[in-house]
């Protein structure tokens, strides 16, 4: 089982195993702010909840990061898996601009797409079709969609990673 961790202004920084939290909480480097008291962790001395998130009491710089690696998953998870055209949900990125016409493969050029609208798109461009996008692309500022190990979440994580 896995921590999310955030950082004191409760941005999310990363994911590590539930001993490595209980040791942040323990050397008093985080607090505990949401565990599963379900499967409390047991030692010689006492009973400890099993955390889920904890929060850093000391901010963290972040290290820099590069944030214009784009990947599908990333556009997808940015776009919260809903199509930029019709808001049905997407299991495709598409070209804002298309590639043959010169369209990057950017985090401003690329959006989350269903199928019907991707293909629909093909290789023409928004005012060709009268197609509006919902939401403007842009490069992500939180460190949100590059952590490891988001793929599997737990239940409560949600509120601290897509909060704002
Ligand atoms: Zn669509």
């Amino acid at each position: 089982m896995r921590t999310l961790v955030l950082n004191a202004g409760y941005e999310p920084l990363s994911v590590v195993s539930f001993r490595r939290a209980l040791l942040l909480v323990l050397a008093e480097k985080a607090t505990i702010i949401s565990a599963d008291d379900n499967k409390p962790v047991r030692s010689a001395q006492n009973s400890l909840p099993r955390p889920t998130v904890i929060v850093l009491n000391r901010y963290v710089r972040r290290p820099h990061r590069v944030l214009n690696h784009v990947t599908r998953r990333g556009v997808l998870r940015r776009d919260s898996y809903r199509c930029a055209y019709c808001d049905k949900p997407a299991t495709t990125i598409d070209h804002v601009v298309p590639r043959c016409k010169g369209g990057e493969n950017s985090w401003e050029n690329l959006v989350a797409a269903c199928y019907p609208c991707n293909s629909r798109k093909a290789d023409k461009t928004l005012s060709q079709l009268g197609w509006r996008l919902r939401v403007t692309p842009r490069c992500p500022r939180t460190s949100t969609l590059f952590l490891a190990g988001l793929e599997q979440m737990e239940e409560d994580w949600g509120q601290y990673l897509y909060a704002g």
